[in-house]
């Protein structure tokens, strides 16, 4: 199948324009006939629903949490990224777009970065009429940081709450709607199918969490708006609950899974501390604003931070960057304190951490400035590790934090399935190999405000829908389906837990798949996940009931869809044998030690089309063109 994705012809600045002219229309009077279901209630959610119940449509919106509010979109700390230019630092929509193709090091699709990039500035405007408090200058206009891979302050913040404020901004216009009757919410919903009938997206089957009833629901078209998949790697940033169970099964019912390796390591997160942890907590990389990165010059020198003199310290990131300092990519950032830490001049008792010191910060600025930006960064450190890092530098280490890949789509956030839309951190779009701070949360509600809402209504206009009811074959087969995997897990009894072997996988994956990656890794990675999969369905142990709340019953089916997963991710990260962003393979460096890609091979998006388990998935590459940002070996220096 030949992958279209129907970016606009025409110059680059005015396709998203002449797209929007072109599309089709949905008359007002006939939006409340369509049914869309969006499935996830973060940024991407929710700001999709709240735009498409203003529109008039049907929506029915769905979560896992008991709360919209309680989306993963809520951890979300340092900030949104628009190209305002408030600052007068230079700053421009071209600027942002040239950023990011950059920063995704020439991985992405140039005419949904620079869409992305005209966006930004509307989404700012959004927010603050629905009264996100974003922090403010003295005189009234909206402050800015800076954040990394970017040489102007233009990403825009609310303390260390961004997202939890951005949330609340979508949860409250979604729930207008709610009140208008546009939009109806179902918490406590787990999807576990997507219902394809003709071709087309038509519905989805849910458990209820609560009370365990497997349920149906049909519609015109579905969202999937349901995050990222970095918590196969079981420890992440991410909310425990993130997964891809989801997307997983949307593939396996035909849509197609873009670049699965592209998997994002943020540098700055508290250390792992021992087996006992069951996630990760991010510093958020504004601290690299005001924080200094830095490792004794000397191997095994175990001397407190402040008894190690300046001369004797190794500031590697401001020594070997010069121009980006500690604001480089995070790729980059991790990296080298992989690299320092492998060298044997990492701190802590691990030895895998680096220090971030806001003491010339504090000396410069004064503690109560240090505060008031990272206040409740600086609470969280320290109730985690019972360190003050007002006091001593705080220790930060690399963990999984963001996927940028996802299900693929086309520049109308359309995945190979007609009428299946995938927005926000579950699609593959914009962030190429490796996404720029602060970029997430641009894209997921320049996905749900501004796209979605044009993109949408372009298939709903020009596609024709034969009536289907939730008594279709094809809902009761998909039911009977999701029943007999339940009644499997339940009936293995074995004698470990999901846990258990979710650790094992996700072990596995950060030690072979991680932050760097090579063929004899990769190799045991893939010969490795089989036999824990096997090991599960043989051996897992799921108590609890079916038709009840069971935690340990959600947790299997999200592990074995982990288990199923990884397998691609690897093969993904196997068959690119080039470094880029993210994805860094030791056979393809420079000699000092940087991401080398290969144009001339791997100018391409990866995108897999399921063939079966068991089968070897099949590879379909749509070619990236870089018409505006020609791409050059990527330099912070
Ligand atoms: C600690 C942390 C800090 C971050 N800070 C920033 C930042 O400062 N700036 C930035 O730009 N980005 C940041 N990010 C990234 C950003 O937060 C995420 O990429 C973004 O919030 C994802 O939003 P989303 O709407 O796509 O998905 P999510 O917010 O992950 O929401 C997913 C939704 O899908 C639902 N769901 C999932 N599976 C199912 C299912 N099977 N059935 C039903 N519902 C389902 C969930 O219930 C949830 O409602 C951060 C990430 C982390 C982990």
């Amino acid at each position: 199948m030949p992958l279209d994705s129907r970016v606009p012809s025409g110059p680059l600045a005015d396709k998203w324009d002449r797209h929007r002219f072109e599309s089709k229309l949905v008359n007002p009077a006939n939006r409340r006939k369509y049914t869309i279901i969006i499935v996830g209630t973060g940024l991407a959610g929710a700001s999709a629903a709240s735009s498409l119940g203003e529109l008039g449509y049907n929506v029915l919106s769905f979560c896992i949490q008991d709360s919209a509010r309680r989306a993963h979109s809520i951890a979300a700390q340092g900030g949104i990224n628009a190209a305002k230019n408030y600052q007068n630092d230079g700053d421009s929509i071209q600027r942002l777009f040239y950023d990011t193709v950059k920063g995704g090091d020439y991985r992405s699709r140039e005419a949904n970065v620079y869409r992305l990039a005209q966006l930004s500035v509307n989404i700012i405007d959004q927010c603050v009429a629905q009264g996100v408090p974003f922090a403010r200058e003295y005189g009234g206009l909206l402050d800015n940081r800076s954040f990394g891979g970017a040489q102007v302050s233009r990403t825009f913040y609310a303390r260390g709450q961004t997202g939890q404020q951005l949330l609340l901004g979508a949860y409250q216009s979604m729930m207008r709607q709610v009140e208008k009757g546009t939009v109806k919410t179902f918490a406590n919903r787990e999807m576990l199918d997507l219902v394809v009938i003709n071709g087309q997206a038509r519905g989805i089957v849910a458990r209820n969490l609560v009370s365990g009833a497997i349920e149906r629901y049909a519609a015109h078209a579905v969202l999937l708006c349901t995050g990222g998949y970095g918590t196969a790697y079981y420890l992440s940033t991410n909310a425990v609950n993130s997964n891809v169970t989801a997307s997983w099964r949307a593939h396996k019912r035909g849509a197609f899974f873009a670049n699965p390796c592209y998997t994002q390591i943020h540098p700055t997160c508290i250390p792992v501390s021992g087996s006992h942890q069951s996630k990760l907590t991010l510093m958020s990389e504004s601290l690299r604003n005001d924080g200094r990165v830095w490792v004794p010059k000397n191997k095994g020198d175990t001397r407190r931070p402040e008894q190690i003199p300046d001369a004797e310290r190794d500031y590697y990131l401001e020594r070997r960057y010069p121009s980006f300092g500690n604001l480089v990519p995070r790729d980059v950032a991790s990296r080298n304190a992989k690299a320092v830490c492998d060298e044997g001049r990492g701190v802590g008792d691990s030895g895998l951490a680096v220090y971030l010191d806001f003491a010339d910060a504090i000396k410069r600025l004064g503690g109560a400035v240090i505060r008031g930006r990272y206040g409740n960064l600086f609470d969280m450190y320290t109730k985690i590790t019972d360190e003050d890092p007002y006091k001593v530098p705080m220790r930060i280490y690399p963990a999984i934090h963001y996927t940028m890949g996802g299900l693929w789509v086309d520049y109308n956030l359309m995945s190979t399935i007609p009428g299946l839309h995938v927005l926000g951190e579950a699609n593959f779009s914009d962030h190429g190999a490796n996404r720029l701070g602060a970029s997430a949360l641009m894209q997921g509600l320049a996905d749900g405000y501004f796209v979605i809402p044009y993109t949408l209504a372009s298939y709903l206009g020009g596609t024709s829908f034969p009536a289907v009811t939730t008594e279709d074959d094809a809902f009761r087969e998909s039911e009977a389906a999701v029943q007999s995997a339940i009644d499997q897990l339940l009936s293995v009894k074995g004698s470990k837990t999901p846990r258990q072997l979710h650790r094992e996988l996700g072990a596995l994956l950060w030690d072979e798949v991680g932050m760097a990656r090579n063929e004899a890794g990769l190799r045991t990675a893939l010969a490795r996940i089989p036999q824990l999969r096997d090991e599960f369905w043989q051996n897992v142990s799921v108590p609890g009931p079916k038709n009840n709340l069971n935690k340990n019953l959600e947790y299997a089916g999200r592990v074995a869809d982990y288990l199923e997963f990884a397998e691609l991710l690897a093969l993904d990260a196997l068959h690119r044998t080039e470094s880029c962003g993210g994805h860094f393979r030791e056979e393809s460096q420079t000699p000092d030690g940087e991401a080398l890609r290969d144009d001339v091979k791997f100018s391409y998006v990866a995108a897999w089309e399921f063939q079966g388990m068991g089968k070897e998935p099949r590879l379909h590459k749509e070619p990236l063109n870089f018409e505006y940002v020609k791409p050059t070996q990527r330099s912070y220096k």
